[in-house]
């Protein structure tokens, strides 16, 4: 088995969850008293955020490439980063260290891919939906249709994930805003949505929507466990 090195603390809320599910995955695969070999780099979400909504991403881009370099010299055999938004540093992580970086753009189009969908609907911070780096992998290397809310529902899905879902806050009128937003998708196409923040699967269940759901957390840490134990 691989030993899996994340980088977390983004949030830690979701970071939590990851380690949860790659133990599961091995323990489901491995039996017995089974458990995955990993190593965490946790931040300070603190100086990450400020540093986002400062759009620092030279600063950000050092501090993720530190913390997989930290994992490289600790052993870790493949590294992951816990949250979509910090994906925007994945380049710059990639040209620093030698060892392989499992991106959740990647683990999620495969997944909608062997689901035959076409067309999705993407949440996820203002960074992740306004951004290309997530619609563009899907679009160029999936070929995935990819539609964002409008800039008004962009703010509140925003809003909810750094004012709610970050601190561990589970409102269930935040829940009805994001079904209604999904809601609106469907009327436009949308055959599938990606919980495209690490958190939003905090709030937000298959059970919950009426399309398939692609919940970036599980996906991307259950890609992790099967690259680790092949
Ligand atoms: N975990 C979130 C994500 O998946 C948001 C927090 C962050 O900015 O890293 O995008």
């Amino acid at each position: 088995m691989k030993k899996i090195g994340l980088i977390g603390g983004m949030s830690w809320e979701s970071s939590m969850v990851y380690y949860k599910i790659i133990n599961e995955r091995v323990r489901e695969v491995l039996g017995g008293f089974h458990s995955a070999k990993c190593i965490m780099e946790s931040v300070d979400f603190a100086e990450i955020e400020k540093l986002q909504h400062k759009g620092d991403w030279e600063s950000l881009n050092s501090i993720m490439v530190e913390s997989a370099r930290n994992l490289e010299n600790a052993k870790a055999e493949l590294i992951i980063l816990c949250t979509n938004t910090m994906h925007l540093c994945s380049e710059q992580i990639i040209k620093n260290v030698n060892i392989p970086f499992l991106h959740i753009a990647n683990a999620t189009g495969s997944k909608i891919k062997l689901n035959n969908i076409k067309k999705v609907l993407l949440l996820g911070t203002k960074f992740t939906m306004e951004k290309e780096f997530f619609g563009e992998i899907l679009r160029n290397d999936f070929d995935i249709e990819v539609i964002i809310p409008n800039e008004i529902d962009r703010e509140i899905i925003h809003g909810i994930i750094y004012n709610e879902l970050v601190h561990g806050k589970i409102e269930s009128a935040s829940k009805r805003v994001y079904q209604r937003i999904i809601d609106d998708s469907i009327k436009n196409g949308a055959e599938g949505v990606i919980l495209g923040c690490t958190e939003i699967p905090l709030l937000i269940k298959s059970s919950d929507v009426n399309i398939p759901v692609f919940d970036t957390t599980r996906i991307h840490a259950e890609s992790a466990a099967e690259f680790a134990l092949n």
